[in-house]
């Protein structure tokens, strides 16, 4: 393990090379980044890899995403402060951490209630008070909170559901991997009123989103 000192150094590096050489410019989100101890939101043996340039395993067969992914999701919500905000995919708990930082109130669903528990305890660790983890198939939402002027949807989608699209508020942008195994593309849904408009940006490799409106148990093609 580490000392805390080659972390935050590690940190610093993965900031520079990682976020700014490839073209994240939102100071907020470079801030962020720069605070957010990623490397306590991963499994001890794979802790001194926290600031590589990679997604990492965390159990239940999950990752953690890349840096830069984590960093150019956030960056296209752009976050002012005041926002309400959902992630579908706890995961870890990382990115929540980063929206944390960023948004007023962040709500986070996770359907392995292993991963759950365990980023809740980083996040209770870590002295946060705006984000709530919830166990559960975050696929068609969280009607109850909304509408949300962020939507993250961290799990490849087959399609972007309406109903999550239906939970935006207005002007509210919905990011989200689209696709299926082979690879998908990072979408960005922006609402005005009752039209929606869809940017694709890159092509991204994230897990498969389960569940109701997400690919099924027997499924994960193209
Ligand atoms: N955002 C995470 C982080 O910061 O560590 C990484 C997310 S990981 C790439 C995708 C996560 O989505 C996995 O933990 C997976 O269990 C979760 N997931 C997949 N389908 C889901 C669903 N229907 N509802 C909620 N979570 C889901």
């Amino acid at each position: 393990m580490m000392s805390e000192d080659l972390y935050t150094s590690a940190r610093h590096s993965m900031v520079v090379e990682q976020l700014v050489e490839r073209g994240i410019t939102d100071p907020r989100v470079i801030h962020a980044m720069s605070t957010v101890p990623r490397h306590q939101f991963v499994p001890d043996e794979v802790r001194d890899q926290a600031y590589d340039d990679g997604p990492l395993p965390i159990g239940e067969n999950q990752t953690i995403s890349q840096p830069y992914i984590v960093a150019l999701m956030t960056e296209l919500l752009n976050l002012q402060g005041h926002e309400t905000i959902l992630e579908i995919g706890t995961g870890s708990g990382y990115q929540a951490a980063i929206l944390g930082k960023l948004a007023r109130q962040v709500y986070s669903i996770e359907r392995h209630e292993p991963l759950a528990q365990q980023a809740a305890r980083v996040l209770d660790a870590l002295g946060y008070t705006n984000i709530v983890i919830m166990t559960g198939d975050g696929s068609r939402g969280l009607l109850a909170h909304g509408p949300y002027e962020g939507i993250l949807v961290t799990a490849a989608t087959p399609r972007v559901p309406q109903i999550l699209l239906a939970q935006l508020a207005d002007g509210g942008r919905l990011i989200a991997p689209s696709g299926g195994e082979k690879g998908q593309q990072l979408e960005r849904w922006t609402r005005r009123g009752a039209r929606f408009k869809c940017e694709t940006l890159i092509p991204v490799a994230f897990v498969p989103l389960r569940g109701k409106l997400g690919w099924q148990d027997n499924e994960w093609r193209p």
